[in-house]
């Protein structure tokens, strides 16, 4: 009997042990992480931010949670009328930190303490910010009889040019147009790989090259095979060395040339930035502006940053049309650019 009392005991004993010992563990895990992330400067963790779960599901509000959290201060001031000092210190704070920019910040101060907030700050912010968005911002897919459209990405290393080549030639191929991908990034091997990647998975076909090959031969391929097999629409990525190399747009000049000539025709040059990069991105945009004929912008990883407010320093200071905003990874993480449905998610509750 007494040994059956201490087996039972030790039974007892030992399934209380794992209990305690599962909890602990599941604990501890997330408490290893934390410090680490807290102890990251604010760029870095800005840039490593979470990427929301790639589904088909998502509204532009939730891949925009970092940006909207800087909104929350202008959120919280109540009231109508004229604003007070603290009230426009606020916002300007708010703006700032959003990347909005020193000059458009003190512009759209300016227009709020003339116009005041009749109906609260927020829908006073939400009118300025919205007349931002003046461009022309729609996307051509139609070129002369006998030519084939091409759409040109350019832009630095990194920001997400062949990923976002990948996620419109799914979206391209869903609206039924037979895509060509022309693998122009002939400076990176590894940018051929994943183009080719991505042609496979959206059902695309590719002109690529060895590595060092002549970007503007590889495109002036894609477009001449495009044209023979009847395809809709060429998506030609191109190399992304530092915009300040003068090299780099003398190179983008060329194939943007090459592109231009029949049976091709450049309907869209697109300019892809990366919007954790901030302020610089706009620096960047400046160089490129200056030397390719860019019809619009693409705003990438808008899912993994605060700074949001960039969309509307883009918008203003350079007149140029944000016209698709990446918001993750995945290949349906792509929005078309609507001025409304993104000053509604940053301003929202
Ligand atoms: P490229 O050098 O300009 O061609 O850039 P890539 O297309 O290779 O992209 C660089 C990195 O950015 C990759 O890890 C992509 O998955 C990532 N990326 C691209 N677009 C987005 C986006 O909208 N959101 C997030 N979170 N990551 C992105």
């Amino acid at each position: 009997m007494i040994v059956l009392y201490v087996a039972l005991a030790i039974v007892v004993v030992l399934a209380a042990g794992t209990i305690v010992w599962r909890r602990r563990r599941r604990r501890v895990a997330p408490s290893l992480v934390a410090p680490l992330r807290a102890a990251m400067p604010d760029l870095l963790v800005s840039e490593t931010a979470p990427i929301p779960s790639i589904s088909d599901e998502f509204t532009l509000h939730d891949r925009l949670a970092s940006s909207r959290g800087v909104f929350d201060r202008v959120r919280s001031i109540s009231g109508t009328g004229e604003l007070s000092a603290d009230q426009l210190e606020v916002v300007e704070e708010v703006l700032l930190r959003s990347d909005v920019g020193v000059t458009t910040t003190s512009t759209v101060l300016e227009e709020l303490r003339a116009k005041g907030a009749p109906d609260g700050v927020v829908a006073a912010l939400r009118e300025i910010l919205l007349n931002s968005f003046t461009a022309e911002r729609s996307t051509t897919t139609r070129a002369d009889a006998g030519r084939v459209p091409v759409w040109l990405f350019v832009g630095v290393n990194g920001v997400g040019k062949t990923t976002t080549i990948g996620k419109l030639a799914k979206r391209h191929h869903d609206e039924g147009r037979a895509v060509m991908l022309a693998a122009g990034d002939t400076f990176r091997a590894a940018a051929a790989d994943q183009l080719e990647q991505w042609a496979t998975r959206t059902g695309s076909d590719i002109v690529r090259a060895n590595e060092g090959a002549d970007p503007g031969s590889v495109v002036h391929d894609a477009i001449g095979r495009a044209s023979a097999r009847g395809l809709d629409l060429v998506l030609a990525d191109t190399a992304g060395r530092r915009a300040n190399s003068t090299n780099l747009l003398d190179e983008l000049s060329k194939v943007r040339r090459v592109a231009d000539r029949a049976p091709g025709q450049v309907v869209e040059t697109l300019l892809v930035l990366d919007a954790t990069t901030g302020q610089n991105a706009l620096s960047q945009a400046r160089e490129f502006l200056a030397a390719s004929g860019v019809t619009g912008i693409v705003l990438t990883k808008l899912d993994g940053t605060a700074r949001g407010g960039i969309v509307v320093a883009i918008e203003r200071d350079l007149a140029i049309p944000v016209k698709f905003v990446g918001v993750g990874e995945g290949v349906d993480d792509l929005i078309v650019f609507e001025p409304d449905a993104f000053v509604d998610s940053l301003l929202g509750a």
